[in-house]
């Protein structure tokens, strides 16, 4: 039997999202004055689709999988307990509504969750329904009038204004606030704490009591007594009375890596498990909590700074573990200061979270990849709101110069260019997105124009059906790696060495068509538009090579005592 089509899910889930960006505005993929309504929206239509596919994928009552559905969400976060909250205020019209076969773009309209403003296009996900949609509109109004819940008001879209939630919001906002991580010295920025900017994004810190221990600082007196750049080195070896820091770590130049990047460095990623209904277990939601206090990354497993293996099934490693396989020294001396809608116009906000001591510590490889908000933007008309390279090359020169002086002596600072996006229309425009496999309606053209219509979209200039207008981002992505490629030729500094590399996205694809995959394969399915595990792999394999090739003394060299370290220390305290 065929029940009423989508639903969503979890109101809660993207009620977090919600409270969770609002925590942190100044990153936000999208500025604050924008949108916020766009975002509520997307998240009623979500957590609706979700419930309408559970009732779907199960047979059951609409009440049923909105209890299903919060049953599978973990109690951390509040996150079960404020789905309950939402069911108990939403449920009885959400299920009127649906139970009147109506869609989750009507319910959301109904519930006022999305809004179409005057003179504004009407921003639906699914097919329009068959009758006129102010028609269908009316007929769920005169549905849920008849209501005795309906007695809240909602005069704006900040899901934290209504009375019942407002608690729970302000319990999240201040949980959220009080374990930021800005602190004053640099030490206190590594943390024993794995999310909230912890060791997911830096090094573990092995001693949270002493502000001179911390990874990437040069030993203190070889290590002898304790590990000053928890590396794992330290102590002396008895049979000749050295400390193994000098015997295995003296003249090996290590070095740390530290990524300066956005949401693709920081990996963005959101499980499909958790929008897919046919799916959607107990098991789906286990690392929802982790995920959000991570604001969504799981830089644990990026390209640049990941230190766990990949969950993709490739053999390829991170820039980082390869640095640490080059050299076990480097143990631990990893920063992903990377934030979503990070971009060469907003990188001065957050660039004082990189900890690097002139003095004391090892020289690092900076890797500056801004690759997609400079032209990315959700704007109705995304051009003009685009960084112009005279712009790029203020800002960026800015960077170099603050760089210059934080960096030690002999660092490496390589500049990555902005890949052509115009493989993401290409590849996908014509797929399903998970919220459409179910019945087949709705594909990522679909999902895009959604996207557009409520400016919420990360990247309007390329996730969209006119040509002209993808065009006009790759040639402005193109002309701000030019800009990029020109300083990094022209311009010279003291601590460090200047490179550029092109970010070929093109180079990626064609490595993995050669091992049996797909380009649409490459990219995050439920956002569209990041590139996923498997292409950040692809990437720093890429950016391996090529340094290898032209700048080995970027690598540094590989220590021959690598062998001995992991025999006398074994995995040097894990990460
Ligand atoms: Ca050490």
């Amino acid at each position: 039997m065929k029940s009423p089509r989508k639903v969503l899910m979890v109101a809660p889930l993207i009620f977090l999202l919600t409270v969770h960006t609002s925590a942190s505005p100044a990153y936000d993929d999208q500025p604050s004055t924008r949108h916020s309504n766009g975002h509520v929206c997307i998240g009623c239509v979500l957590v609706v689709s979700m419930i309408e596919q559970l009732v779907q994928v199960h047979n059951s009552t609409v009440q049923t999988s909105m209890e299903r559905l919060c049953s599978y969400l973990p109690e951390k976060l509040f996150l079960k307990t404020t789905c309950y909250v939402v069911v108990r205020m939403f449920g009885p019209d959400i299920i009127k509504l649906l139970e009147a076969k109506l869609n989750a773009d009507v319910v959301c309209h109904t519930l006022k969750f999305c809004k179409q403003d005057p003179g504004q296009p009407l921003c639906h996900l699914y097919p329009l329904p068959k009758e006129a949609w102010k028609f269908t509109l009316t007929k769920a109004r005169q549905i849920v009038k008849k209501s005795p819940t309906l007695t809240y008001s909602r005069s704006d879209s900040d899901i934290c204004s209504l009375p019942f939630l407002a608690k729970i919001c302000q319990k999240i906002k201040l949980a959220i606030e009080n374990s930021l991580p800005f602190k004053d010295t640099d030490s206190d920025k590594y943390s024993v704490f794995p999310t909230l900017r912890g060791y997911h994004w830096r090094g573990r810190d092995c001693n949270d009591n002493d502000k001179m221990v911390y990874p990437g600082r040069r030993p203190d007196s070889w290590d002898v007594h304790q590990d000053s750049n928890c590396n794992g080195i330290w102590g002396v070896d008895p049979k000749d009375g050295i400390p193994y820091e000098k015997k295995f770590c003296e003249g090996s130049q290590p070095r740390g890596i530290i990524l300066l990047g956005d949401s693709a460095g920081a990996h963005f990623h959101i499980p499909p498990e958790w929008i897919t209904a046919s799916q959607m277990s107990l098991k789906s939601f286990f690392n929802l909590p982790a995920a959000l206090t991570d604001e969504l990354n799981w830089p644990q497993l990026s390209g640049a700074t990941g230190f766990l293996n990949s969950t993709s099934g490739l053999k390829e490693n991170s820039i980082y573990l390869r640095l640490r396989k080059r050299n076990r020294c480097n143990h631990r001396d990893y920063q992903n200061i990377s934030r979503n809608g990070a971009s060469s116009q907003n990188l001065e906000s957050f660039i004082e979270s990189l900890s690097r001591n002139q003095l004391l510590d090892h020289p690092a490889i900076v890797i500056y990849a801004m690759i997609g908000n400079d032209v990315c933007n959700g704007k109705t008309n995304p051009v003009p709101a685009m960084t112009t390279p005279e712009k790029l090359f203020s800002k960026v020169m800015q960077t170099l110069q603050y760089l210059d002086s934080h960096l030690p002596n002999g660092s490496h600072v390589i500049l990555f260019g902005l890949p052509d996006g115009t493989f993401l229309w290409d590849n996908l425009h014509n797929r399903y997105h998970p919220l459409g496999q179910l019945n087949k309606d709705v594909t990522y053209e679909h999902f895009y124009s959604f996207l557009n219509c409520l400016q919420v979209s990360p990247c309007h200039g390329w996730m969209s059906s006119n040509r002209t207008l993808r065009t006009l981002t790759s040639e402005r992505a193109e002309q701000l790696s030019s800009t990029l490629k020109r300083i990094a030729t022209s311009q010279k500094f003291a601590n460090f060495n200047l490179f550029y590399m092109d970010f070929d996205f093109r180079e990626i694809m064609e490595e993995w068509r050669k091992r049996g995959g797909q380009p649409w394969q490459l990219i995050e399915p439920v956002d569209g538009f990041h590139p996923n595990e498997v292409a950040l792999q692809l990437l720093a394999d890429g950016f391996w090579k090529k340094a290898q090739l032209q700048w080995p003394q970027v690598l540094g060299k590989e220590n021959p005592f690598n062998h001995q370290i992991e025999q006398v220390f074994g995995d040097q305290g894990g990460h």
